[in-house]
């Protein structure tokens, strides 16, 4: 009969982290071969198995002797903890299979079962440190040379791996991790958070957080495991965290994602992507043009001309990897503002800057700029900063920061009315011809005190006109409000765009000043409470029928509104 080698990986100690596959693949074997802790951490696993233990460097001899007892028709468990295929025994054993000309057709049969490994259970006692690209090095120089390790902590701590350190100390191996600091701090910030976990989900399991500059003031031992964070890496409430990408969004008044699932992954919404947010033109044109760019800083109009002439020849155009990962670099370096490998600047790493959404406007009855304005939006938007004119009365501005605080301050300071994006509410007003009509203005403004920003389940604007000319078409948006001979006029139910748009069904006509704000809160109000998320105003209103006493009419009603020349 032909044996059977079972590779295991029991987890980091505990058995409830240990898989069911692995606690099986224990019962059915005829023995169990590993380092002798582990032997004791699953003796309660363990049923009539055989044990062959043995010490610490022997694991050729344990592997050997493994595919020793396979080959004599043995099923044989071999231990390892964490993962087998994690500086575990898995690989060991197939080196010695291979040695030995094993072929999968009439060898011994073999399955490796995975394990939690010290890098995912570590993580979870941390917080979620890894989350991003992270990659494990291992500090052990017996079998490896050290300037190979040496080179690869180098290479993780410039390219902004978060880093999981096993094997970091020994009673004996103690200039190892000392090394290791001294390389990432070459590109790190000594701030950088750092987690030590030792005896992960065993007795005596200790997790500390401390900094890349602290970390060796603490206990670390051949049990330790030894976290270090990116540059974005943030501690929060004792727990470890990396955010999943360096570019969030968010906006003033609420950390929902401003855009939907299918959203986030177009081009124009990632500007920071490699396609830096454009369109694939003709074949790998736009790869040209943006190879050119890194490799030579030409002046822009060449670059223009260059990109109407580029040839489409593939091997030419195509970005090489080692371009593409000196590119990631440099933009990581940028926005540390440090030039590779100053560290001695990074005061603001492991600040996490984000895309800041919001909207300016002059006011809501204002809509005239000043110069001054004008310069401060410049100020603000920098370099990275994009502005859009939107057809809402409003500009929208993204700028990538990571201090939002000292953003909205600089334009609050200069007079703009803030609003956030996304599902909220915008007040909309006309110009009141200029301040000319300014009766109706004090209402306006209260409508954006009390309501401007308010979360929504969709969003939804609220149209106010000075006039029954409604020219800045009140009655178009979601609640349209005109104002008429001393009383206000109210119109519900807008669909506000598509080919099938309509106007607000007019539902009440001469509302009382003093009633209207507390009357338009109030629909605000039901609203926010009873709509769907994602429900419009008007398909709410179709739906529910009835809003705060006015009816909601199937059939488009006969407007028999009165007539209502300017200035009325
Ligand atoms: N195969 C194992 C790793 C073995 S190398 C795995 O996948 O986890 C041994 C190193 O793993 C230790 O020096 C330590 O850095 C790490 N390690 C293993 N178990 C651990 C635990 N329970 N807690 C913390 N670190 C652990």
């Amino acid at each position: 009969m032909k044996g059977k080698l079972l590779v295991l990986g029991f987890g980091p100690g505990n058995h409830e982290h240990t898989t069911e596959r692995c606690k099986e693949a224990i019962v059915e074997s005829d023995c169990i071969i590993g380092y002798k802790t582990y032997v004791e951490l699953i003796q309660e696993l363990i049923t009539d198995q055989k044990i062959i233990s043995t010490g610490m460097s022997e694991e050729v001899s344990r592997a050997q002797a493994a595919v020793d007892l396979a080959e004599q028709g043995k099923k044989v468990a071999v231990i390892s903890s964490g993962d087998a295929g994690v500086y575990g025994m898995a690989g060991l054993v197939y080196e010695v299979l291979v040695e030995r000309g094993w072929k999968e057709q009439d060898g011994v049969e073999v399955e490796v079962i995975p394990g939690i490994s010290a890098i995912n259970s570590c993580a979870s006692l941390l917080g979620a440190p890894i989350m991003h690209d992270a990659c494990t090095i291992s500090l052990s120089d017996h079998l490896t040379p050290w300037e190979l390790i040496a080179k690869r902590i180098d290479a993780a701590g410039q390219a902004d791996f978060v880093i999981s350190l096993y094997n970091p100390k020994s009673g004996k191996r103690t200039r190892q991790i000392v090394e290791a600091q001294q390389i990432l701090l070459n590109y790190r910030s000594p701030n950088t958070p750092v987690g030590l976990v030792k005896s992960a989900y065993r007795e005596r399991e200790q997790v500390v957080l401390t900094t890349l500059e602290n970390m060796l003031e603490h206990d670390i031992g051949m049990l330790t495991t030894v976290i270090i964070g990116n540059s974005t890496t943030f501690f929060y409430e004792k727990r470890m965290i990396t955010p999943r990408g360096y570019q969030r969004k968010y906006t003033l008044n609420t950390l929902k994602q401003r855009l939907k699932p299918h959203e986030r992954l177009k081009r124009e919404n990632e500007p920071w992507a490699l396609h830096g947010g454009q369109e694939e033109v003709t074949n790998t044109a736009s790869q040209k043009v943006q190879k050119e760019k890194s490799a030579t800083a030409v002046q822009t109009v060449q670059e223009e001309v260059s990109a109407t002439v580029v040839e489409t020849d593939k091997e030419e155009s195509r970005l090489t990897a080692l371009q593409t990962a000196e590119d990631a670099l440099r933009r990581i370096d940028e926005r540390n503002g440090i030039s590779s490998k100053n560290v001695d600047t990074i005061s603001t790493a492991n600040k996490v800057e984000s895309i800041f959404e919001l909207a300016v406007s002059p006011g809501v009855v204002n809509k005239k700029f000043t110069p001054k304005q004008l310069l401060i939006l410049a100020e603000v938007i920098g370099e990275k900063g994009t502005m859009e004119y939107t057809p809402h009365h409003q500009i929208l501005l993204q700028i990538p920061t990571s201090e939002p605080g000292q953003v909205t301050e600089q334009l609050e300071d200069a007079g703009f009315l803030l609003s956030p994006i996304g599902d909220v509410i915008s007040v909309k007003a006309c110009d009141f011809c200029d301040g000319e009509k300014k009766d109706s203005i004090p209402y306006a403004d209260e409508i954006q005190d009390r309501l401007g920003g308010l979360d929504v389940p969709k969003e939804l604007r609220i149209g106010f006109n000075g006039c029954g000319m409604a020219c800045y078409g009140a009655v178009q948006d979601d609640i349209g409000i005109v104002f008429r001979k001393g009383k206000f006029d109210l119109f519900l139910g807008a669909k506000t765009v598509g080919r099938t748009a309509h106007s607000g069904q007019p539902v009440s006509e001469g509302i009382e000043p003093d009633k209207l704000v507390d009357l338009v809160e109030s629909i605000v109000k039901e609203y926010k409470e009873n709509g769907h998320p994602n429900e419009r105003f008007f398909k709410y209103f179709k739906r529910v029928k009835r809003v705060k006493g006015f009816q909601y009419q199937d059939v488009a009603p006969k407007i028999k509104v009165e007539p209502a020349p300017c200035g009325d």
